[in-house]
């Protein structure tokens, strides 16, 4: 989870965004160890108690968008647009269905080709490791997600992450929203709620009107809203800051996240006291190091 930085604690390599390189992995492990890396898996080689993996990417990668993930690990494929290989791992604990919500790749990957263009790269896949840390990173072509951010609203997060900051790649840090931006007016269009939060979502953009109308899925695909607000809790407490939507109801002495709409920030944020430091205003496009997540 090389985002921002990390990729050159694992590795040698200039860690900006900006830098991207093609990438081929060969990594021995012993058995039974698996290894789920980015690009294509071109080769297994068997060395009786060891196995040598061999992964390569046709594309440039960002280097904090280099997978590498090294575990027992259970392989499921499909099919996606166009005979596109889709890979994912799954951790021996990661349950059926956690599991299930990778099921609808396909139709995920023909939806936003129908309102991006075509799927960026030479595959697809994700690998869903057994450690709880609430996030989720849009590694190419191999998304990584923890085993507590498995929603499939989360699954969509990740895959449009394909066409914007991935194939769309950052310049510099500061521009790190447009990542996020476009991938949430996709998720928008994709179920009616914005995917992270959970909120009902406003009247949307005619862009998205246009998707809507277009899109190939009968039902949404993020039904599931009392996972998302559970999902939300527990990111709630983990990140210091972060606050929940029913502590910012009652700080707000309002009844329904409805209510919310009708209250602008400038009058909300001196009442939460002190603010959460994720719902401090930062400058669009320069929000310094500390704030280039801040919601
Ligand atoms: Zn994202």
């Amino acid at each position: 989870m090389g985002e921002p930085s990390g990729a050159e604690t694992w590795y040698p390599v200039n860690g900006h965004p900006s830098d991207k390189a093609t990438y081929t992995l060969r990594i021995t492990v012993p058995k039974p160890y698996d290894v789920a890396s980015s690009g294509r898996l071109l080769r297994i080689t068997d060395d009786g108690d060891r196995r040598t993996f061999l992964w390569e990417t046709r594309d440039p990668v960002a280097s904090y968008l280099v997978a590498l993930h090294i575990a027992d690990l259970d392989e499921t494929t499909a099919v996606g647009p166009r005979g596109l290989p889709i890979r994912n791992y799954f951790a021996h604990a990661i349950s059926a269905s956690d599991r299930a919500s990778f099921d609808r790749l396909p139709a995920m990957i023909a939806y936003f080709e129908s309102a991006f263009g075509p799927y960026p790269f030479e595959a697809y896949g994700a690998t869903v490791v057994d450690e709880a840390f609430g996030a989720a990173l849009e590694t190419q072509t191999m998304s990584t997600h923890s085993r507590d951010a498995v929603a499939e609203s989360v699954v969509v997060h990740e895959l449009a992450h394909q066409w914007f900051g991935d194939s769309v790649g950052l310049e510099r840090w500061q521009d790190i929203w447009l990542n996020e931006g476009f991938r949430n007016v996709r998720g928008v269009a994709l179920d009616g709620a914005h995917p992270r939060c959970g909120c009902a979502g406003r009247d949307p953009p005619p862009m998205v009107r246009r998707a809507r109308r277009a899109r190939p899925a009968a039902r949404p695909l993020d039904a599931d809203g009392d996972e998302r607000a559970r999902a939300h809790q527990r990111g709630a407490r983990r990140l210091p800051g972060l606050i929940s939507r029913q502590e910012a109801l009652s700080a707000l002495g309002v009844a329904a996240a409805a209510e919310l709409e009708h209250i602008p920030a400038s009058e909300a944020l001196p009442q939460l006291r002190p603010p959460p430091r994720a719902l401090q205003p930062v400058t669009v496009g320069d929000p310094g190091p500390d704030g280039l997540f801040r919601g």
